[in-house]
């Protein structure tokens, strides 16, 4: 039998340099990777609520680092990271571990290519920012992207006993926001046969853990398979363009202050339904990766589209469903369409604006996708 390529005409693949130690335990191999990085004054990043976890990095590295910085906060402000980088700049740090989700990695990044060091990211939430070369900014209310391979953490660190206090609630928003960059991927512009393999295996190992960690949240097996899945799925965020899903969420954050892995949890399902006409193969993927991880329609229910079993999965896990639950006004949504449509980017179906409104009212009521 003939393997079926989906892009038959050819593709392009490049494959990002990581170095990825993976396991139960995998924090305390941190001293011998600065080590292997010629890292000898380390600078421990954080957030507040994660000093513990902060203070244990510190002493495993032992005389390898020469403090911590635990004020890390949500998108990068400018300002944070100032003082983060006096700090590092009066204690010669020559090195930044980042232990946490993708604030304290995001500001991991932001030291890392103003001083040049080299950085290894101990990833506590699935978000993937570890996997990327990718850095958001903000200054003055405004955010700001911006990509270099001078970005992206030399080690990075998947400890799943990290992972076991991470609240559930935050669990499932985080797991679906990885779980998007996993579906982008697959109807990317620049998609391709590898990216979308582990794209499908992401998506599968996340949706098939998200349930068992809703009612077990330290359960081993589960927390393993959704860290590896949000790996993978970071690794696809990373490899390829993200498309209206992404560029949605992006506006929403910025403009109206959301929560981050919220709104992608709530806008997920509706980007998938916009885009599902024009994308079908890329919707068969991810309603096979969604079966595949037990997902599936009531019993008696009509067949599910990648969209409404992703929507179904959601509830299943008590994820938020509706923007104006997350704060998002009524009428809000107006300036929302502008603000998507306001500057041209790529997506397999059209952005048009009354589609585009349409999709924003269901994301607001949380109605099921169609
Ligand atoms: P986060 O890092 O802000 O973490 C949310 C909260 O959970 C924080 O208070 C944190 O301390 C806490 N927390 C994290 N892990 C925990 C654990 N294991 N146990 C207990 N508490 C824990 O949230 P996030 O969703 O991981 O990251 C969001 C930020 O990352 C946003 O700024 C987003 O823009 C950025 N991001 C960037 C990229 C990229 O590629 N550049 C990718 C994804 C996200």
């Amino acid at each position: 039998m003939i393997m079926a390529l989906a892009a038959l005409a050819g593709f392009t693949y490049t494959g990002l340099p990581a170095r990825v130690v993976f396991g139960a335990g995998a924090r305390r191999t941190v001293r011998a990777e600065a080590e292997r990085l010629a890292i000898t004054r380390a600078l421990v990043l954080t957030t507040p609520a994660q000093t513990a976890h902060g203070r244990e990095v510190l002493a495993e590295l032992g005389d390898r680092a020469v403090g911590m910085f635990d004020g890390a906060v949500m998108h990068t402000p400018v300002e944070v990271t100032e003082t983060a980088l006096a700090a590092a700049r009066a204690l010669a740090a020559d090195g930044v571990i980042a232990v946490g989700g993708g604030s304290a990695i995001g500001l991991g990044k932001a030291l890392a290519v103003r001083r040049g060091m080299p950085q290894i990211a101990l990833a506590t939430t699935y978000a993937g920012s570890e996997m990327t070369p990718i850095l958001g900014e903000t200054e003055r209310g405004k955010k700001t992207t911006r990509t270099s391979p001078d970005i992206l953490p030399e080690t990075v660190i998947y400890d799943v006993e990290l992972t076991l206090d991470l609240p559930v609630g935050l669990s499932v928003t985080s797991g679906l926001n990885a779980i998007a960059h996993a579906v982008e991927a697959l109807y990317a512009r620049d998609t391709n046969p590898i990216t979308s393999l582990l794209a499908e295996q992401g998506i599968t190992a996340l949706a098939g853990a998200l349930p068992v960690i809703t009612r077990a949240p330290a359960d081993p097996a589960a927390r393993t398979s959704a860290l590896y899945g949000a790996w993978l799925c970071g690794t696809c965020l990373g490899s390829v363009g993200m498309a209206l899903h992404h560029k949605l969420c992006h506006v929403l954050g910025g403009a109206f202050d959301l929560p981050h892995s919220e709104t992608h949890a709530v806008v997920l399902p509706h980007a998938i339904a916009y885009n599902a006409p024009a994308a079908p193969d890329a919707m068969a993927r991810i309603a096979g990766a969604l079966r595949a991880a037990g997902v599936s329609e009531p019993a008696g229910g009509a067949p599910s589209t990648a969209a409404g079993l992703l929507y179904d999965l959601e509830r299943s896990v008590g994820a938020p469903r509706a923007l104006a639950d997350l704060g998002l006004p009524r009428d809000a949504l107006d300036h929302a369409t502008d603000l998507a449509l306001a500057q041209p980017y790529w997506n397999p179906r059209p952005i048009e604006r009354g589609a585009i409104r349409a999709l924003l009212e269901h994301a607001f009521t949380g109605s099921r996708p169609a």
